[in-house]
């Protein structure tokens, strides 16, 4: 399948990157993002949650599980599944209905959820290098293979 590798050199850098994301994925897409604490997953989705139109603050969603973004075009649903004990948890927080919408849904430490969240669309994977990060991109479905081609 289609991989897309890419070195960022800083913050903005990873933001810009989320930006333009956020200009290929369509509605219904699910997004993982896999790498280390630390490794800009929180930053990148910023660029992609703030590039598709929300204005305010992204913050993390590690102690509420998930923050959603209603915008006028469509909801995101930013997870981040970090502290999740039991996955069993997801079942009781109603997983099915956020990823049946037609939304965006952007998972950190999907690792955590397997078998209880749908397969992606993209995986994404955050690395440290030196004080710099660098991102690999790989589609997963027919819908991430165009995601990755239309991105500008
Ligand atoms: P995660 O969600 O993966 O735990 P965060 O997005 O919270 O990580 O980012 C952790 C730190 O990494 C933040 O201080 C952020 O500014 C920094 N950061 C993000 N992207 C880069 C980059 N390309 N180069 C250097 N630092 C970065
Ligand atoms: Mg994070």
């Amino acid at each position: 399948s289609d991989v897309f590798c890419l070195h960022l050199t800083d913050e903005a850098a990873t933001v810009e990157m989320g930006r333009r994301l956020s200009n290929a994925v369509k509605a219904g897409a699910v997004l993982f993002l896999n790498g280390d604490l630390g490794a800009g997953k929180t930053t990148l989705s910023r660029g992609i949650v703030q590039g598709l139109g929300h204005n305010g603050k992204v913050k993390s969603p590690t102690y509420t599980l998930v923050e959603p973004y209603e915008l006028d075009d469509v909801s995101i649903y930013h997870f981040d599944l970090y502290r999740l004990g039991d996955p069993e948890e997801l079942e009781y927080m109603g997983i099915r209905d956020y990823f049946a919408e037609q939304a965006i849904c952007i998972v950190e430490w999907p690792e955590k959820g397997v078998g209880f969240i749908p397969t992606p669309d993209l995986s994404i994977e955050m690395a440290y290098e030196d004080q710099q990060r660098c991102i690999t991109i790989t589609a997963k479905s027919a819908r991430g293979e165009k995601i990755i081609s239309s991105l500008g």
